[in-house]
């Protein structure tokens, strides 16, 4: 990329906190000086708030960069800090997991439940023969036996490795064969869209496949038939009958906690591994200051599969560090009506929501009536992860959800990140629609060009990490050089002798630092198009799409084009209310064109839209622009295992050659 990429989209509006948010938040601006004068003093405060069964002797190891150890000597168990401290601290009847299945059948754990059965899965997973050091797969639907599961292997030293239950036996094949998983966890099914919904014959045929695995645990969720092996356990017998009474050994700070396989938006995925005492540092300290979490009073939901990173940062550990009371939902958000998720929000009182945007926009194209339909007064907190969230998606959140007062988190992090970097703070920030403002206390993020130098502010480039965090990668499962390649060799040290000797983290997403020096994240470096020489953003061309009152959502890729070099070519899903149909349609993308340029500059005209009734995604809900690049060029679709729905690729490629 020879230039910085442009900077086109021009925000301007800007909402402060609520007084009383800002006058009894749990973090105050404070923090920035505090982490700017000593950030690995910081850090070792944010770890003090968890309980370590021995201190640490050096808060950074950074000797052998870019593999960092943090709390070095330090002991602990993630288990017992999630748990048993707060049953001993007397908050044992505290609801700790609100769940609500998707059929309408609810179960009520409190802290205490919790701990016994994750006592008893601990030791059904060691009279298994798990011990410290072995990896289990976990492949599950979001029931509680889901956190109980991770809870378990962390209790016990096993690294768990959770692979999302709507993947295919191929991609849980790869997966437990990449982490030689000796254990798979599992359920006979969960309930989607209304009907059960089979898992049990993909753990079949995947670990006919996987000669590591040894036992597979069984939770009967659906009741459904179930082929048997032996090497087949039910749950409720062997884990229900096994002893609650388990004391947790601690483990190293260094310890493997985890093993998550990115969602593979852009590659082959990779088994990012994280540890045990920085990684439950970050992920409380972050759920602590971003939600301003108090758990007397709140109720927290965050709606994200335990498959993916939100899932274990902001599901499992962030939230039971803090010991908080939250709600856990198994189905999909329009089962039995597109009104579910408001109805969950009214059921609990949940006070603080964490959601993506693709959701966000979903809701918008099925219309504000329906969220109108439920009080949702009890809301405090609104946040958002995942994609860049389009300012007018952002709008529509605090609008119409949001009571057009409550602050919204943007929170930019990644699953090599472990926990959020770069998000307002709630009681602190004044916040801008679309932009993730800036990095958290203790994280040291900027934006650099080509050579690796710090843009200057209304610059745009590359996203960059310039000092290790707690929770950060320790390196990718297996493959070190994978580790070094993808991250340290952009820019700094790991480039060799053009970048300097500071190690620099590249994120792999374009961003760009606007005049007050606010960070806006742009979309991945590899979808960022270049058009006429400027390289232009599918965020900010997308983002003014949906400042269209007739689009709900839309995606941007760059086609190969004979005289621009690469022309923008759009797809556009329009809200319920839009009329598409024949002349109206056109007169719809002629519109669009025209409201595009006028909103960015001709520069970024689109050379064709086209209205689409869906969008290919990922199984996380993320925009795969590398299939579109595919249709925009007339090519044959590259690999679609992880796409959510796979008809949707025919619908658009038909469409396409009806041309438009
Ligand atoms: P892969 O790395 O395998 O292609 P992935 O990047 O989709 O998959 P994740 O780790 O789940 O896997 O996603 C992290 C990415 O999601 C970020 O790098 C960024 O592109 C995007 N992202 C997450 N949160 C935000 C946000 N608040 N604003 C903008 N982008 C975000
Ligand atoms: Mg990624």
């Amino acid at each position: 990329m020879s230039e910085a990429l442009a900077n086109l989209l021009n925000e301007t509006r800007q909402f402060p906190p609520p007084a009383e948010l800002a006058a009894n938040a749990n973090v105050t601006a404070g923090a920035y000086d505090e982490a700017a004068g000593d950030r690995l003093a910081f850090w070792e405060r944010q770890a003090d708030r968890l309980a370590w069964a021995q201190k640490w002797d050096q808060v950074l190891d950074w000797s052998n960069a870019p593999f960092a150890k943090w709390f070095v000597g330090g002991q602990l168990n993630v288990a017992y800090n999630c748990l048993d401290r707060h049953v001993e601290a007397g908050r044992g009847d505290k609801v700790a997991i609100h769940w609500e299945g998707e059929p309408g059948d609810t179960r009520t754990l409190t802290y205490a439940d919790l701990h016994e059965l994750t006592c008893r899965a601990a030791n059904a997973l060691t009279d298994l023969g798990v011990v410290a050091g072995d990896r289990v797969a976990i492949y599950l639907p979001m029931i509680p036996e889901a956190a109980v599961a991770m809870l378990a292997c962390a209790r016990i030293g096993a690294t768990h490795s959770v692979v999302f239950g709507g993947f295919s036996a191929d991609a849980l094949t790869n997966r437990i064969q990449d982490a030689s998983a000796k254990v798979v966890i599992t359920a006979d099914g969960g309930y989607r869209r209304g009907k059960p919904s089979a898992l049990k014959p993909t753990v079949d045929e995947a670990v006919a496949n996987c000669p590591t695995i040894e036992h597979v645990l069984v939770v009967r969720r659906t009741g459904e038939d179930v082929a048997w092996s032996a090497k087949d356990h039910w749950w409720h017998e062997t884990v229900e009958s096994a002893s609650a009474e388990h004391a947790a050994q601690p483990f190293d700070a260094e310890h493997p906690l985890f093993i998550l396989y990115t969602s593979g938006t852009t590659a082959r995925p990779k088994g990012i591994l994280h540890t045990t005492g920085g990684y439950l540092t970050q992920a409380a300290y972050t759920a602590h200051a971003v939600f301003d979490l108090k758990p007397e009073s709140d109720v927290y939901w965050c709606t994200a599969d335990i498959g993916w990173v939100t899932g274990h940062s902001y599901i499992v550990y962030g939230p039971l560090a803090n010991g908080a009371t939250q709600v856990m939902y198994e189905g999909t958000p329009d089962t039995p009506h597109k009104g579910r998720f408001w109805e969950i929000v009214d059921k609990y009182r949940v006070t603080i929501l964490y959601t993506a945007p693709t959701l966000i926009r979903t809701m918008m194209k099925w219309g504000e009536d329906i969220p109108a339909g439920f009080d949702m007064s009890s809301l405090r907190l609104l946040g958002s992860v995942g994609e860049p969230i389009n300012p007018e998606a952002w709008m529509w959140y605090r609008q119409h959800v949001g009571r057009g007062e409550l602050p919204i988190v943007d929170t930019w992090w990644q699953t090599e990140t472990g926990a959020i970097m770069i998000s307002p703070l709630p009681g602190v920030t004044e916040t801008k629609p679309g932009s993730a403002m800036t990095p958290l206390p203790g994280v040291v993020a900027d934006v650099v060009d080509d050579q690796g130098r710090s843009v200057p502010n209304g610059g745009g480039g590359y996203l960059v990490l310039r000092e290790p965090w707690p929770s950060m990668l320790r390196t990718v499962w297996g493959d070190d050089n994978r580790f070094l390649e993808t991250y340290w060799s952009r820019f700094g040290a790991g480039a060799g002798n053009t970048g300097g000797d500071q190690w620099i983290y590249f994120a792999g997403d374009g961003a760009k630092k606007d005049d007050d020096g606010h960070i806006w994240l742009l979309g991945r470096v590899d979808d960022v198009m270049l058009v006429s020489g400027h390289n232009i953003s599918t965020t900010e061309v997308e983002s003014a799409l949906v400042s269209h009152p007739s689009v709900a959502e839309a995606a941007v890729v760059g086609a190969t084009d004979p005289t621009t070099g690469q022309a923008i070519v759009a797809f556009a899903i329009p809200r319920g209310t839009a009329d598409i149909s024949g002349e109206a349609g056109e007169q719809l993308i002629a519109e669009l064109r025209n409201h595009v340029a006028k909103t960015l500059g001709p520069i970024a005209k689109p050379r064709q839209i086209m209205l689409v009734p869906e969008l290919p995604k990922t199984r996380s809900g993320k925009i795969m622009r590398r299939l579109l690049r595919d249709v925009a060029e007339n090519r044959s679709l590259g690999d679609v295992t992880t796409l959510q729905d796979s008809s949707v690729m025919e619908l658009i490629s038909s469409g396409m050659q009806g041309g438009k």
